[in-house]
């Protein structure tokens, strides 16, 4: 018999997929880690789930409790998800700026959410940080913090390292991933380096980010802006902190969409824009590296999404961005 345990016991464990057209034409194996097959539709439900079991072995998560975080939504939905499996309550803060069916579907979960104002991290009003005050003032609840809880980027290295390092036979020459908190890009990175130091680990960044500057030149410094949400940070988090990287790899928008689009019509995958970043920083290693070699990035979530976004013509021309 084959059965997962609930909810809880069906995250992780997701294909690894070779994209057929991106890999014919690099003449690498690109293959891509399908976290939007995850029972909460992201990457993200294997922190929730580890942030939320580590506080209850922790004893900081008693029955009837509440998990706070600030998210820009997928980390919400995999709380809520797990919420509701487990019998907690979930409050979400989200910033303004992410798309409707997010904050739809956390509503739909039954989490409480409020959307706020979009400021930089310095703010206290930052919706990371008021997650945090709010948390504090409430009994019998718990901050869920993913940016500098590292039990988000504990259960990459426990979960999404170690499949795909099983699933490759360890037969992996490059490993690259966009970040929002970190947990995913450091988790698997440190396991992957402690398995092979070989393995070359390399950061995807968005612009609008200033992580790309960070790992070339140490500084952070923040050019232009991306239509991509989830990705990206002007922080160096706990979750991202001494993380073996070798590289990193700026893409723009216009890069991005048009990988997206490919990815629908050519591999037949229907993924989100942090999932059209990923793919194209896996293209261009791919290119730096010569053919022969295996790389590995993730595919964050599903484009349903960011119907109202990313797949609305409108929207995208209004953006200045186009399929092609
Ligand atoms: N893609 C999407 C769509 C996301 O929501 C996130 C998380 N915010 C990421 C990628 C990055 O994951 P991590 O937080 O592990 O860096």
């Amino acid at each position: 018999m084959d059965i997962k345990n609930g909810f809880v016991g069906s995250v992780g464990n997701t294909p690894l997929i070779r994209l057929n057209r991106f890999s014919e034409e690099t003449g690498c194996e690109i293959l891509g880690k399908a976290e939007f097959l995850n029972p909460g539709g992201s990457v993200k439900d294997r922190a929730a789930l580890y942030i939320i079991e580590d506080a209850e072995r922790k004893g900081l998560l008693k029955p009837g409790g509440t998990v706070v975080e600030g998210t820009a939504g997928n980390t919400g939905i995999g709380l809520a998800h797990i919420c509701n499996a487990k019998g907690y309550k979930c409050l979400i803060f989200i910033p303004d700026t992410q798309s409707q069916e997010k904050i739809d579907m956390l509503r739909t979960l039954g989490a409480e959410v409020r959307p706020i104002p979009a400021v930089p991290y310095k703010d206290p009003n930052n919706y990371a940080r008021i997650s945090g005050t709010v948390a504090a003032q409430m009994e019998n609840a718990i901050w869920a913090n993913q940016f500098d809880n590292l039990a988000n980027r504990i259960g990459h290295y426990e979960t999404t390292g170690a499949e795909i390092w099983a699933q490759t036979d360890g037969k992996v020459d490059a490993w690259v991933t966009a970040t929002g908190t970190g947990g995913t890009l450091a988790g698997v990175s440190l396991f992957l380096k402690e398995k092979n130091p070989a393995i070359k680990t390399v950061l995807a960044d968005p612009m609008g980010s200033g992580l790309y500057s960070y790992v070339k030149t140490g500084e952070i410094t923040i050019e232009g802006s991306s239509i991509t949400e989830g990705i990206g940070n002007s922080r160096v988090t706990a979750n991202m902190e001494g993380v073996p990287l070798d590289d990193a790899i700026q893409i723009h928008d216009t890069e991005a969409v048009r990988v997206v689009y490919r990815l629908l019509k050519e591999e037949g995958l229907f993924v989100g824009g942090s999932t059209g970043i990923n793919v194209a920083a896996a293209v261009a290693l791919a290119k730096q590296m010569g053919s022969g070699h295996t790389i590995v990035t993730i595919l964050c979530d599903s484009g349903s999404r960011y119907q109202s976004r990313l797949f609305n013509q409108e929207w995208l021309a209004s953006k200045g961005l186009s399929p092609d």
